[in-house]
């Protein structure tokens, strides 16, 4: 087994490890705030960490898990990154900025084996789950970059590669970094889990109170639908998931996101929205719809303005809140369900 990422570690955790080797737990503060706060990427440079502890450090942990292979860049400014991981795989951070926002789109397993009809990932299939420190880290290489131009990171919406909830204890793990006020500092609404509908582990999620917004990927409005094009349906159909999502708004006090894409004669039809409208009007929620990419699914094609325009207005008429967000790195295949990367394996743990 190879080496832990030392921001995989709680501050407890880190603590524990430098009182094991005879160093005083306030050390664990200054490694953090140096990881943390001033992103560094070498032990060498933690100048108030004695150099017997840093020697130690460098034997026992990895600092830097993720190795950036490209770069590409929308011309709607959109930044798409691929990094390579440790053990030779390759995962994908994508960077959006808007205005004063920079949401970056995190991933948070290599591959998913959700197999949802519309999106690229699921033709990779699943590798394997990322470390806490993997996904940090890939914030922190955001973070770096938008430093030099006097901006920081907004938010976070774990989107990317991968469903959030089938790696929990991770993805909880990197929530709580985030939202530490001497860490990242990151407010809870401000970090965003996006399921496709795992309900068991949004139960777990409402029970660690992860400090994190939910957003759920609708794409369906009966489970004949939902089920054809996301078989997570099928496991746990609608009743359950929205069951599930109730769970969290009387648990949290916060209304949940629906993504919704919307797929030609599937998802966007008159009837589709009359379904919606029903679903929505009588929860705490609110709608992002977003039309689909032109993919390699034949089966899938995005909907015309005219058909968009009657779904919305059938939805707006019941005064749901719903957005159609304007998608965004199309050109570099870096919006929603465009995230998948040919895996070329080098090595190995
Ligand atoms: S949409 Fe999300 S959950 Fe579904 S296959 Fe793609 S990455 Fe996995």
């Amino acid at each position: 087994m190879g080496m832990l990422d030392i921001k995989s570690l709680s501050t407890s955790e880190l603590k524990g490890w430098t009182e094991s080797i005879s160093h005083k737990p306030f050390r664990a503060d200054q490694i953090q705030n140096w990881l943390f706060k001033g992103l560094v990427d070498s032990f060498d440079v933690m100048e108030n960490v004695p150099v017997d502890l840093r020697d130690k450090l460098k034997y026992h942990f990895r600092i830097q898990s993720l190795e950036e292979s490209n770069r590409l860049e929308s011309t709607d400014g959109t930044i798409k990154f691929a990094f390579k991981t440790h053990d030779g795989h390759f995962i994908e951070t994508v960077l959006i900025p808007a205005r004063e926002r920079f949401s970056v789109c995190v991933s948070t397993q290599i591959g998913c084996a959700m197999g949802c009809t519309f999106c690229r990932t699921a033709t990779m299939g699943f590798i394997r789950n990322l470390e806490t420190g993997e996904i940090l880290e890939q914030i922190i290489r955001v973070k770096r970059l938008l430093a030099e131009q006097g901006a920081d990171v907004t938010n976070i919406i774990f989107m990317g590669m991968g469903e959030p909830l089938q790696n929990l204890d991770n993805v909880h793990r990197a929530c709580v970094t985030l939202h530490e006020r001497k860490h990242l500092n990151m407010g809870a609404k401000r970090l965003t889990i996006s399921t496709s509908g795992v309900v068991p582990k949004i139960f777990e999620l409402i029970e660690r109170e992860t400090p994190c917004h939910l957003a759920v990927s609708l794409n369906g409005t009966n489970d004949e639908m939902r089920s054809k094009i996301m078989p997570v349906n099928r496991r746990w159909p609608m009743a359950e998931l929205l069951g599930a999502c109730d769970a969290y708004t009387q648990k949290t006090g916060n209304e949940v996101t629906f993504e919704y894409v919307m797929i030609q004669g599937i998802t966007c039809t008159p009837q589709a929205a009359k379904e919606l409208l029903k679903i929505t009007q009588q929860r705490s929620c609110k709608v992002n719809a977003i039309l689909i990419n032109a993919s390699e699914n034949p089966a899938h094609l995005p909907p015309t303005q005219k058909e968009v325009d009657e779904f919305l207005d059938i939805v707006r008429a019941g005064e749901v809140k719903i957005t159609m967000r304007t998608p965004r790195g199309r050109d570099i295949l870096a919006a929603c369900g465009q995230l998948a990367i040919k895996q070329k394996k080098v090595a190995s743990c």
